[in-house]
């Protein structure tokens, strides 16, 4: 497994459980989601309504699933979680509704992987809180509507442009994460930390955010890996120094990028001049899935500028270059 992907490992999924933070105010960065959010909460409760849907989409690792507990938190309310794969047929979606406490916070993650059948389940209850279900077969078979108790769906999703229309419309809150600057992750390393009963100093928590690619999973696990070497190695407070060697060793370059963006970029400029290059021609020579590339590792290096997305195919910056240290030929 990649030390800097985004996506959860096994190893995250405790550890994770334990940092979460539990209320908007100790959520940090985000600033425009949370206000607005702030508001959509508050308005609710004066009105002693649910929440209006909402659907919070970014890549992995910027904190959706932990804005959703926060919502359910604030809102006084319990959260059900599952995830779009894990609903195959519309009676596990019947299921998890009928059995929803009035106000509930529904969390679906992954919800552009919901099969087009079962979100048709979805629509009534979305709308107008009630299930319609057909019972028996053939001649005989009749559909029965079933009251559902008002409830706040969550949806979280890598891909917002991957949900269908009719579903993306019946949210009433859309909300885009984006990454986190240095000082945001620095902030959640200093509070990791402190969660962790770890001694850092300031320089080297913003080493470690420097390295994390704007995402707090990231930093988190990141985090944890220095810990380890300082433990080892030092006197108990991770130092600049400590963390940055640490880092070096794990081969997580100054702006966190690993051997195998090192790859992807080398092989663009190398196999294909630079681009511009389809995404599935780069997953090929690199080895990976298109989607994976598209969903997990190409956000940041677009964000950073070093690639950039055309009509025919990703094309690498002259900021690659620099940072390779690879001559541009000329021409190219
Ligand atoms: P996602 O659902 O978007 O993949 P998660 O909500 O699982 O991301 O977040 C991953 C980890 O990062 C969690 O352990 C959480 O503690 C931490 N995290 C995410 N966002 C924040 C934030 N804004 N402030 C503090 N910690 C955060």
């Amino acid at each position: 497994d990649r030390l800097i992907s985004s996506e959860a490992d096994l190893q995250d999924i405790s550890f994770e459980q334990s940092l979460r933070p539990q209320n908007l105010k100790q959520y940090i960065g985000q600033d425009k989601v949370k206000a607005n959010l702030e508001v959509f909460i508050k308005a609710a409760k004066l009105r002693q309504e649910t929440l209006d849907h909402v659907l919070l989409y970014g890549p992995p690792g910027l904190g959706k699933t932990t804005l959703a507990a926060i919502i359910a938190n604030e809102m006084g309310v319990n959260i059900r979680t599952t995830a779009g794969p894990a609903i195959e047929r519309p009676g596990d979606l019947a299921a998890i509704l009928t059995a929803l406490e009035p106000g509930d916070v529904l969390f679906i993650d992954e919800i552009h992987r919901l099969p087009r059948t079962i979100e048709e389940v979805l629509y009534p209850a979305m709308e107008d809180f009630c299930l319609d279900i057909v019972i028996g077969k053939g001649p005989s078979a009749r559909s029965v509507r079933l009251d559902l108790p008002p409830f706040t769906l969550v949806g979280a999703t890598t891909r917002a442009g991957s949900l269908s229309a009719p579903l993306r419309d019946r949210f009433g809150v859309l909300s885009r994460l984006e990454f986190y600057n240095e000082s945001q992750l620095q902030d959640i390393v200093i509070r990791t930390a402190e969660v962790l009963s770890t001694e850092i100093d300031l320089l080297a928590a913003a080493e470690i955010a420097r390295r994390s690619r704007g995402t707090p999973r990231i930093a988190n696990r990141l985090l944890r890996r220095v810990r380890d070497f300082a433990q080892v190695k030092g006197n108990g407070v991770i130092d600049e120094e400590q963390a940055a060697e640490a880092l070096e060793l794990l081969q997580v370059d100054r702006l966190g990028l690993d051997h195998i963006d090192h790859k992807l970029l080398r092989g663009i400029i190398e196999k294909f001049r630079g681009g511009p290059v389809g995404v599935e021609t780069i997953a090929a020579t690199i080895g990976e899935e298109a989607h994976t590339i598209e969903d997990v590792y190409e956000p940041y290096l677009l964000q950073i500028g070093f690639l950039q997305r055309t009509p025919r195919g990703r094309i690498v910056t002259d900021l690659v270059y620099k940072h390779l240290k690879i001559e541009r030929e000329m021409g190219t």
